[in-house]
C-alpha cells in the first residue's frame, strides 16, 4: 500500500506510534522512526530491519520547533523526500479538576500535545509539497470531542488538534496533501496502563460498549488506510476507533 513512500512518524518508540511504524514499513515505507526516548525509537528500528523493512532512528522532541525543523531535515537527507507524517507523539499530563490544574503540567501538555502537532506540520507541510504531495494523520483522542474529568490540559489540546487538522485539510487539499485525525478510545499502552489499578480499568472498560479496552494495532489500522490511497477523497475528517465510546 505505500511502496516508494518515505512516512515519519512521531512518537513511534511506544504504543501506538509503534504500530503504526510497523505497520508502514510492512506495506513497503521507507520509516523515519522519531522518539524522545532513543531506546525504544532503536527497538522499533531493529523490528523494522529484522522484518526486512527499512527505517533510521531520529531523536526529536516535538514540543520544540528546532527538533521538528531537524527531524524533516534529517528525512530528506537520508531518504530524498517526505510523502506521509503521523504526528502521534503525546502525553498524558496531571490529573486535577481546572481549579486546582497545575499551570507548568497545562504548559507542558499545551506544548507536547497541541503545539507539536503545529510545529510537525509546519516543516513537514513544505517537504510534502515538494516531494508531489502525500498525507498526515494526526493523533486526537475520542478526548478530542468530549470532556473527561481532571485531564483539562489533555481534552484541550486534543480538541485543539482536530480543529488544527481541519484548518490544514482546507489550505492543501487543493494541493495534493490531505491530513485527518483519528480518535481513539482508551488503548492498552504505557500511557494508559502505567498508573492504572485494576478498579479504575474496569470504569474505564464500562465506557466502551465492545466491552474491553482497544489495542495499538486497532488504532495503527485506521491510520494506515488514512495514509493510502484508498483513503484517496478523506480530508480533514476526524475518525474514531473507539469501541462504541462516542456513541453511547
Ligand atoms: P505511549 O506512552 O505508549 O507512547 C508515546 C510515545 O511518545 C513514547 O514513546 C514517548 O517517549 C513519546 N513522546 C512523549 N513525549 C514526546 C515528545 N515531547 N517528543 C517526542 N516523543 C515523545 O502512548 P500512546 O498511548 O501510544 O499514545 C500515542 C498517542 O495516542 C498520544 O498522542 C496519545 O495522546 C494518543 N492517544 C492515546 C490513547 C490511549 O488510550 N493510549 C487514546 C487516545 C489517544
Amino acid at each position: 500500500m505505500l511502496k516508494d513512500k518515505v512516512a515519519l512518524v512521531t512518537g513511534a518508540g511506544s504504543g501506538i506510534g509503534k504500530q503504526v511504524a510497523l505497520k508502514y514499513a510492512a506495506e513497503g515505507a521507507k520509516v523515519v522512526v522519531s522518539d524522545i526516548v532513543e531506546k525504544g525509537g532503536k527497538e522499533t528500528v531493529e523490528e523494522i530491519v529484522a522484518a526486512g523493512g527499512e527505517a533510521f532512528f531520529v531523536m526529536a522532541d516535538t514540543g520544540l520547533p528546532d527538533d521538528n525543523e531537524y527531524l524533516v531535515q534529517q528525512t530528506l537527507e537520508k531518504y530524498g523526500a517526505l510523502h506521509i507524517a503521523c504526528n502521534n507523539a503525546g502525553i498524558g499530563g496531571p490529573s486535577a479538576p481546572i481549579g486546582e490544574y497545575p499551570i507548568d503540567g497545562w504548559d507542558k501538555v499545551i506544548k507536547i500535545n497541541l503545539s507539536g502537532v503545529f510545529y510537525g506540520m509546519r516543516y513537514q507541510l513544505p517537504a510534502i509539497l515538494k516531494s508531489g504531495g502525500g498525507n498526515i494523520v494526526n493523533m486526537a483522542s475520542i478526548l478530542g470531542k468530549v470532556g473527561f474529568a481532571c485531564s483539562g490540559a489533555y481534552v484541550a489540546a486534543k480538541h485543539g488538534v482536530i480543529g488544527l487538522t481541519e484548518a490544514a485539510a482546507v489550505e492543501y487539499a487543493s494541493q495534493g496533501v490531505r491530513i485527518n485525525a483519528v480518535g481513539p478510545g482508551f488503548i492498552k499502552t504505557p500511557l494508559v496502563e502505567k498508573s492504572m489499578d485494576e478498579a479504575s480499568r474496569k470504569a474505564l472498560v464500562a465506557l466502551h460498549p465492545i466491552g474491553r479496552l482497544g489495542e495499538s494495532e486497532e488504532v495503527a489500522e485506521l491510520v494506515l488506510w488514512l495514509s493510502s490511497d484508498k483513503a484517496s477523497f478523506v480530508t480533514g475528517s476526524y475518525y474514531n476507533v473507539d469501541g462504541g465510546y462516542l456513541a453511547r
